[in-house]
Parts: C-alpha cells; structure tokens; sequence
C-alpha cells in the first residue's frame, strides 16, 4: 500500500512537469546561406530531431502538449510551412518544418538570456545556396589601367543576434549596419575605390565566416563595425583592434594543415611544384609574407581610423588594440574592427543613435582608409597607376602579396587553380608565380613596431642578434618606439 501510494504521489510530481510547457512564439531568422528557426518554450524542450527526408524536418518534443506555435514573426524563402500536430497517447507534439529545397538541419536548445526564456532552435543551412557561394569569385572589377582597391565594410551582428544594447534599447546591429552603410556611399563615390558589405540587410552570418565573405571579394581590407558595452555606464569612447600575432600564427598554422588550400594560397604555382616538401615551405612564405603585410597594414590602418576618429568622438583606447576575435582572424587579409562608441553609456548611446553622428564616424573611417591607399596604393590598382608607372612606396609593394582568387570549396580549388593561374587574374601581379621565394629573400623587410615588441623581441623573432638589428637601422639606443619602421636585414 505504502509502495503503491509512493508512486502515485512520484506520478503526481512527474507527469505534470514533463507536459506543462507550451511554445510561445516561433521566431524566423533568414540570412543569404542559412536559416534559422527559433522555438521560444516556457521550458527546456526534451525534443527528438528526425530528418524524414530532405524537404521536411520534423520535431518529436515529448514534454509540450498543446499543438500550438504561439505568434510567428520573420519569413525565409527556404521554409515553406510550419505544421504542429499532437502524437497519439499525450506523448507530446510533432513539429513539421517543410522546406522549399534541401536543407542540412541542425537542433539545439539555449537557455534562458537577458533578452530571451527557454529556446529551442533550428538550423538550416541552405544546401543550395552553400554551393553558389562555394564557386570562384569572379575576376576582380577593372577599370581602364588598373582595379579598384576593395575594402570589405563587416557591419557587426545582425538577425537574431542584436549585439550590444543600450539602456534605451538601442541594439548595436543597426548601428553598426547604418554606419557601415553610410561608409559603404563615401567609398563608392570615391574613383579607383569599391566597397562590399558582407551583410546587406538585417540577417545573421558567423563572426567566422564573415573574412571567408572578404576574401571572396578579393577585398584589400576588411572593417568590421561594431558598439562597445560594459556594465560600468561610464565607459565611452571608440577603440580599434586589429588582429593578434598570436591568433595569425595559429590561423597560419592551421591553413598549413589543410593542404588542399594550399593549391589555392599559391594559384597556378601550386600545378608546377609535384613535390609536397617544397609546396609546403611555398605556402608557408606566401602566408608569412601575407601575414607580415596583413598585420602591418591592419596596424597602419587603425593608427590613421584612431587619428581620424579621434577628431569627431572621444577615444577610450587611443592605440590599437590586438585581439584574437572571430572576425578578426584572416591572416591574409589586412583587417580592423572599430568599436564606434559604447551604447552602454547613455549619452553616447543616444549620439550612435543619431545619423549625423553615425554621418561623422563614418567620414572619419573612410578619410583614413584613403589617406592609407593614397600613400600606399596596390601596385596593381587604379590608384597605383595613375599616381605614376611605379608604386609610390616600393616597400609596401614588395610587401604586397599578390592574391590570387581563392575559392571556400575544397574541391574545386585545384581546378580553379588551373583554370585561373594567377598570372591571368591580376594584370600586374606584384610577385607572381615562384618569384615569391626569390622576392622574399631579396626584397627589404621591414617591420611596424608595435604595442608591447621590444628591440630583444624582435631580434629573436627574427631570429638576429640585437647588434645586427640595432646597427642596420643605426640605433642610439634599445628603446623603439610604437610605429617605428625598422629595417630587417636579410
Ligand atoms: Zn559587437
């Protein structure tokens, strides 16, 4: 009696528990390549995911009871209905998501956020539209006499993801979305120069990917907008990161790994050299090479964006800063990421806010990134050549790795490779083919002091006796300063 009493009471205390939740409101992200669906629950789900085929995702959850979806908000052109039914015997509900074409699923539940309850959410990557973005870019825009200078503007966030907020409830996405397209304007007003946005409305996109979008472009730069926000209210200002020699080794280390893009980091190269040794130390010097160059630039970039910027807005931080972020890990692509203020605070939420502040910022960002090409255009640019038949700065471009179109897909790169040899893709490749190796054994290195680097570090990191390196730029002294340029003997 007693047994039988004890589990009545246990079915009182479970049945109850594990039926109470309902869905509130079905949330629909689109973005170009994926969607995402999101379930708001009163509870976490204990769902099932089962892929019957690949037009319909279905969705066993046993602890909602209730067939119904709440408010629906968003659309996406990849998910065509929503169907919700009851499962036979209270075992909870079956969801139906039906899709116009294939799609890969993915289902995980979020906890509970400052802005959000119980989530479950479904990912679907978009098969078909993966594939697209997979195929090489096309040639590089041209005009008469040379290209145009890319810059790749990453407005910060977006979809179901608002950023930072402010105490108004301002969200950072459309702040840093409306900045990125203002900059967007002035750059493409600009002769010789083209900008890309690697989102284009209000959608989501991987921090990850965003320098995969970058580097499809064939950009020269990439900046990343974004708002600051801390739990003290008085923090303001803007600062600007570029990335950390510490995450371009790891990034450098782990496109080394992965030796099918070897083929496409060297272009046509990659088809003349059989011997793997040797595409390896190849690869390895194009991506030191690129590296170099990336960070110099990203690092010359931000001191001119911090000079500028310091003109219209306070400066939290008035020297780069470096991190390792996840749009910032391109080591082949110069990159910045500009926080443009704190919309943590409220004054200068209200003025991120306002157009002609946002106006004021973006002007501030592109009178940099055109003093930088101006002083230091790419060879083969435009700008480059209507400033004279030669680089103005011989350094830089020597400096300059040559990139060629580089594909996302695996697959293709090799065939990409011998399709495009990157002699045909840019009319004047500054190092093109193995000239890499000799270019970069002969040509002057020189090195951008940056934040922290001392004249012992340097010597060991290029592996010379600090007297080599101290009496090659004929030094009084050890102390360098930040944005010194030294010259690293060969
Ligand atoms: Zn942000």
């Amino acid at each position: 009696m007693l047994r039988f009493l004890w589990c009545c009471f246990l079915g009182v205390m479970f049945a109850p528990a594990l039926a109470a939740e309902k869905i509130e409101s079905v949330r629909i992200w689109p973005s170009p390549d994926s969607t995402r669906v999101v379930f708001d629950v009163s509870g976490k789900a204990q769902y099932r995911l089962l892929s019957q085929n690949r037009q319909t995702v279905e969705l066993e959850i046993a602890n909602i009871l209730s067939p119904s979806l709440g408010k629906m908000s968003g659309e996406s052109e990849l998910v065509k209905d929503i169907k919700v039914k009851k499962l036979p015997g209270n075992r909870g509900i079956l969801l139906q998501v039906e899709l116009t074409r294939a799609a890969r699923e993915k289902a995980f539940t979020l906890p509970p956020s400052d802005r959000y309850g119980h989530r479950l959410v479904l990912d679907l990557a978009d098969v078909q539209a993966e594939q697209a973005a997979a195929t090489p870019p096309p040639p590089r825009s041209q005009r008469a006499g040379g290209r145009d200078i890319v810059i790749a503007i990453d407005a910060g966030h977006g979809g179901h993801d608002p950023g930072a907020v402010g105490p108004k409830g301002t969200y950072e996405k459309h702040v840093t979305m409306a900045v990125s397209e203002k900059l967007q304007a002035l750059i493409n007003k600009e002769p010789g120069f083209k900008a890309v946005l690697t989102r284009t409305s209000d959608y989501y996109i991987y921090p990850s990917k965003r320098p995969d979008l970058a580097r499809n472009k064939q950009a020269d730069l990439l900046v990343s907008v974004h708002a600051d926000a801390v739990t003290n209210r008085k923090a303001h200002g803007a600062s600007v990161w570029v990335l950390s020699l510490r995450r371009a080794t790891t990034e450098v280390g782990r496109m080394l790994e992965q030796t099918e893009q070897h083929s496409e980091l060297l272009g046509g190269v990659a088809e003349v050299i059989k011997d793997s040794a040797n595409e390896r130390y190849l690869a390895q010097t194009v991506l030191d090479l690129s590296m170099n160059h990336s960070m110099t630039t990203g690092f010359e970039v931000a001191r001119r964006v911090l000079a500028e910027m310091g003109r219209v807005t306070h400066l939290h931080k008035k020297e780069p800063q470096a991190a390792s972020l996840g749009v910032l890990k391109a080591p082949d692509i110069p990159s910045i990421l500009v926080e443009t203020g704190y919309i943590s605070n409220p004054t200068e939420e209200q003025k991120l806010k306002s157009a002609s502040h946002q106006q004021k910022l973006a002007n501030a960002i592109f009178r940099a990134l055109k003093q930088h090409f101006t002083d230091t255009p790419p060879a083969d640019s435009w700008l480059a050549q209507r400033q004279g038949a030669a680089p103005v700065n011989r350094t830089t471009a020597q400096n300059t790795p040559a990139r060629t179109a580089t594909t996302t897909n695996p697959g293709s790169s090799a065939n990409t490779a011998r399709q495009q040899p990157a002699s045909q893709q840019r009319p004047a490749p500054v190092i093109a083919g193995p000239r890499v190796a000799t270019s970069a054994a002969s040509g002057p290195a020189v090195h951008t002091v940056k934040r922290g680097e001392t004249l012992s570090g340097l010597a060991k990191q290029y592996g010379l006796p600090m007297s080599v390196l101290r009496n090659h730029n004929k030094l009084k002294s050890d102390n360098i300063q930040v944005g010194q340029v030294l010259r690293i003997p060969n």
